[in-house]
């Protein structure tokens, strides 16, 4: 099993942050394989959005909702199908309503159990948070849009299209202009290309930058990124941005037939120089071998 090189992937009830009235977030203090994750109440109900990687962590989350709720109802959804993110969901069961869309239900089934096996390889501390974990079955797919009211506020869930995953969903609340994001977007780190060929090639590069430009559109006042530092519609915009340069980069060099490998390496060069700030670098090699296979001919 190789080192895990990072802060160990646990869930921690600190530093919570209530970004709009009964909207608060689990802030992912910028650990990796650690979503943010978001409790939005209503009078009657109260959605949790996202869950933390594996069963330990979804029943501290879980036991913090109820704690929170104060009898109301329990929902919960999950942004996409990536274990950190919905790889906990069946500790809600019978406790929470487990709502989904249709294509990233169709993403558990289909590669959930692929994910839990690459993950368990990623070393010890992530092993152990997914001892005992289960892909998890929503109670509820639905189809289209799904308003979900909570009392005296209806909450937006939707998936975007194929683009980070191929069932991404964001979930909005319209009275607080708040947008969660999942992984569509994050902040202070190079956007996430789970390009994994010939396991996963559902990312698109060039599918991601038009969800983006819609998502810009709606001007949100608070943008909950998958990972990394709450911001406003301008974490949107400089994701946006990022993919592009990534995109244009790739296929300019793509025009003149260098191999795949060169390509990378001096993209992954300049994109460090141009965002000395960003973590993860890693993620930036995958995006260009995603668009690589996006260029039109
Ligand atoms: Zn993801």
């Amino acid at each position: 099993m190789p080192d895990y090189p990072y802060a160990d992937p646990v869930v921690e009830l600190t530093d919570l942050q209530e970004i709009a009235r009964d909207v608060v977030v689990i802030p992912n203090r910028n650990v990796d394989l650690v979503p943010n994750i978001g409790l939005i109440g209503g009078t009657r109900a109260v959605l949790v959005v996202d869950t933390g990687l594996g069963p330990r962590n979804a029943r501290k989350v879980l036991e913090f909702a109820t704690a929170y709720a104060a009898g109301r109802r329990l929902y919960l959804t999950t942004t996409h199908f990536h274990p950190e993110h919905a790889f906990g969901a069946d500790v809600f069961a019978g406790e929470a309503t487990y709502l989904l869309n249709r294509a990233q239900a169709d993403d558990l089934t289909t590669k959930g159990e692929g994910y839990l096996a690459m993950f368990r390889q990623l070393g010890e501390p992530v092993a152990r948070e997914l001892t005992d974990a289960r892909i998890p079955a929503p109670d509820l797919t639905y189809d289209g849009t799904h308003e979900l009211d909570l009392g005296g506020r209806v909450v937006r869930l939707r998936p975007t299209g194929r683009a980070h995953s191929k069932g991404d969903q964001v979930v909005t609340v319209p009275d607080a202009a708040v947008l969660f994001t999942g992984d569509l977007a994050e902040a202070g780190q190079f956007a996430i290309f789970p390009w994994f060929p010939p396991y996963d090639v559902d990312v698109s590069g060039v599918r991601w930058i038009e969800v983006m430009n819609r998502l810009i559109e709606e001007r949100p006042r608070v943008v909950v990124p998958g990972h990394g530092d709450i911001g406003d519609a301008g974490l949107l915009t400089q994701v946006r941005d990022y993919l592009t340069e990534l995109r244009d980069e790739t296929w300019r060099r793509r025009d003149s037939s260098l191999p795949e490998a060169t390509i990378a390496a001096e993209i992954r060069d300049l994109m460090i120089r141009r965002h000395p700030d960003w973590r993860l670098p890693e993620w930036i090699e995958r995006g260009v071998g995603c668009l690589c296979t996006e260029r039109p001919a």
